[in-house]
């Protein structure tokens, strides 16, 4: 057996070559997919049967870094499949795009649009609910008056952020499930599902490796890091989660199998004005970008989507309100909390997979009980 043995994914380094190359702009902006030159497309063959044992490719799309990798019979099959579904959703959910069905449905207000579209604005309509208006789909307004839409980056008036947060009101969207029918809540609204998007597409990739039966496979878009089974023998994947204290360093590595690890954090997008610091992940309550002392938020779960949604919007209610929130969601989910301080606060149900020579806390179902 070949390289393929053992493997660690950088979580999150690639988004800060992102940002060094070329400043990006929202993660749902569409750039032209391309594959880099160099190690774009490789398939790895068993010498002695000339069988196919893996395929990898590196894509570029969502405005971001990916790569996929499969392993076993298909493995080809599934990273072509999987290519196309990036560019599918890329070009389906992209407010960069003015033919994307999201972009449509920003203009008219209402419209007809694809079942994948229709299940993430649902999703997303839940987790408003649940996290009690932090995760927001409606911040696309919001996101263009700071700038991140076209990278003209400036810190707009508070009366403006707060007439703009007081249409941001997700109840008043209506969903049809029979005709896939969404109809938004006012003639301001405009919706962005760039706080989910990747999550849903790296879980259809999950869904082609499983159709195409590949034994096992990984892919990591910008960071966000979904495995599907172990190892091709048999051991958990490793992932490196990145130290926002210290770009060039990790703070630790998760052991994990059949699992999405994803992470926001306020250094990934963000620019400087007189000396403060501004990101691209915004609080609803106030439309400015959340503050709390938090700096990343890691999240471990089946459900990519979920995992997505819930790295935004952890990170967004701070690390009290978020510790609460897993004690009420933790069969769904895992969490790793890094402080600007640099403590990191890890859930219970990945204590043993998650090493750290860092400071850190293991937070405990029974904590909430104190
Ligand atoms: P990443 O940039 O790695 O995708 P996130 O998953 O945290 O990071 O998504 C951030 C994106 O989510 C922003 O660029 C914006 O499109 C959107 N967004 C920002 N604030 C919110 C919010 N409160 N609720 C939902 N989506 C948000
Ligand atoms: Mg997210």
């Amino acid at each position: 057996m070949k390289k393929i043995i053992v493997y660690i994914v950088v979580s999150a380094a690639v988004i800060s070559m992102c940002l060094g190359a070329a400043g990006c702009s929202t993660s749902t902006n569409v750039l032209a997919a391309q594959q880099s030159s160099e190690n774009a497309d490789s398939t790895e063959k068993d010498e002695a049967s000339g069988e196919v044992l893996s395929a990898s490719r590196d894509i570029f799309a969502m405005d971001t870094y990916m790569t996929v990798e499969a392993y076993g019979d298909h493995c080809q099959e599934a990273v072509d499949q999987a290519e196309e579904e990036i560019l599918r959703l890329d070009q389906m959910l992209s407010t960069g795009s003015i033919s994307s069905e999201i972009s449509k449905l920003n203009q008219d207000g209402y419209g007809t649009v694809s079942r994948d579209t229709f299940y993430l604005i649902q999703r997303s309509l839940e987790l408003y609910q649940e996290t009690d208006g932090a995760f927001n789909i409606a911040v696309y307004p919001v996101m263009r008056a700071w700038g991140f839409t076209d990278q003209n980056y400036k810190v707009p008036d508070e009366t403006e952020l707060k007439k703009l947060i007081s249409d941001m009101d997700l109840t008043g969207v209506v969903l049809d499930e029979k005709t896939y029918r969404v109809q938004l809540a006012n003639d301001e609204m405009e919706i962005d599902l760039g706080g989910i998007a990747k999550g849903y597409t790296s879980s259809r990739i999950m869904d082609i490796f499983k159709s195409c039966k590949v034994e096992s496979g990984m892919v990591s878009l910008g960071g966000n890091v979904q495995l599907y089974g172990a190892k091709a023998d048999g051991s958990s994947w490793r992932v490196a989660i990145e130290d926002p204290n210290n770009l060039s360093g990790y703070a630790g590595i998760l052991e994990a199998k059949n699992r999405a690890v994803i992470t926001s954090g306020g250094y990934e997008r963000y620019f400087e004005q007189d000396g403060k610091e501004y990101h691209h992940i915004i609080d609803p309550k106030t439309g400015y970008p959340a503050d709390n002392g938090l700096k990343s938020v890691t999240i471990v779960s089946a459900d990519g989507t979920l995992a997505d949604g819930l790295s935004t919007s952890l990170f967004i209610m701070g690390k009290d309100r978020a510790l609460e929130f897993w004690q009420a969601h933790s069969e769904e989910f895992d969490a790793v909390l890094i402080m600007e301080d640099g403590s990191i606060y890890i859930t219970e149900g990945i204590e043993n997979d998650f090493q750290t020579e860092q400071k850190s806390v293991i937070v405990r179902k029974e904590d909430s009980d104190e």
